[in-house]
């Protein structure tokens, strides 16, 4: 079975009467060079991955073949003869039929894995959920190793970027803070069905075993880091200012403190620099 293969993914999905839904980010991988690459970048044959939105199965193939257990978790369940099809020759694979933005995925890791090595989250993620799946993914401090995931190219290029760079937001650093970024290749529009408006990347997010800086109170520096990107045209102390309400005043001192100019923009801080401030600017 190659559902790469426009003409064969297309007569399983009219088999069995699927349509696509734009609502849920349907846009299925039929490039067969990118599945394979995706998979053999984060997993060997004793990992454990969990996937977000299998669609018709073509991700989820590969990642049978090359890990040893496999948990997806797709939305629409009207998958469920479509995936049966493609994915039921292999015995290392659950499907679950969810919201993974409301499953309790460390219960799913927890009791799924008991016999894995390692843990990865791979997927094609549906693009109107990307940054709440992958901050959802961080925060709660998962017991995963790494999140390799395709996301809108504009997307992958902020969430790599480098911190203190001019392409990079709050989002940046968030991701930063819990991993190691990087973009491993670009897929273009014309390797999905439907084909959508934008080109896409593949990008991988190594979780770090403790963050690069030590911060006093984590909620109060990434409060800090979304009123530094919040008004990117206005100084770090007009956005830090109008957005937390924090006296004027009070901000020129802490930026005198850390040798900052107060005419720099929130943007153009270091995750150092970004940590000290959080420090002693809520103090
Ligand atoms: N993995 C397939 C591929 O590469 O061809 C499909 C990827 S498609 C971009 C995204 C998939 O995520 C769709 O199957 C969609 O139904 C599913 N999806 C959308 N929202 C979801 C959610 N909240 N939880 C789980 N799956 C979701």
């Amino acid at each position: 079975m190659n559902l790469a293969d426009i003409n064969e993914i297309t007569k399983i999905l009219e088999n069995n009467g699927f349509s696509f839904k734009k609502s849920l980010g349907q846009n299925f991988l039929i490039d067969e060079t990118v599945c394979p690459r995706m998979a053999e970048s984060c997993l060997d044959k004793n990992s454990g991955v969990i996937e977000i939105g299998p669609g018709a199965g073509v991700l989820t193939r590969e990642l049978c073949k090359t890990a040893k257990r496999v948990v997806s978790i797709e939305l629409d369940n009207r998958l469920a003869p479509v995936l049966k099809t493609s994915v039921g020759e292999f015995d290392n694979i659950k499907i679950i039929f969810g919201d993974a933005m409301k499953l309790d995925l460390k219960k799913i890791i927890e009791e799924e894995f008991k016999d894995c090595d390692r843990v990865c989250v791979c997927a094609n993620l549906p693009y109107y959920i990307t940054s709440p799946i992958i901050m959802g993914l961080l925060e709660s401090k998962l017991p995963i190793d790494c999140i390799t995931v395709m996301v809108q190219k504009e997307a992958a290029d902020r969430l790599c970027a480098k911190v203190g760079s001019r392409d990079a937001g709050a989002v940046t650093v968030a991701v930063n803070y819990f991993s190691i970024a990087e973009k491993l290749f670009d897929v273009g529009r014309q390797s999905f069905l439907p084909s959508p408006k934008v080109d896409s990347a593949v990008i991988s997010l190594k979780i770090r075993n403790a963050p690069p800086i030590t911060v006093k109170n984590e909620k109060n520096f990434f409060l800090l880091t979304k009123a530094c990107f919040a008004q990117r045209r206005k100084t770090l102390l007009n956005t830090v200012s109008n957005t937390l309400g924090i006296d004027k005043n009070h901000i020129r001192e802490c930026l005198k403190n850390l040798n900052i100019s107060e005419t720099i923009r929130g943007e153009a801080l270091t995750m150092e620099e970004l940590g000290k401030l959080s420090d002693i600017i809520f103090e």
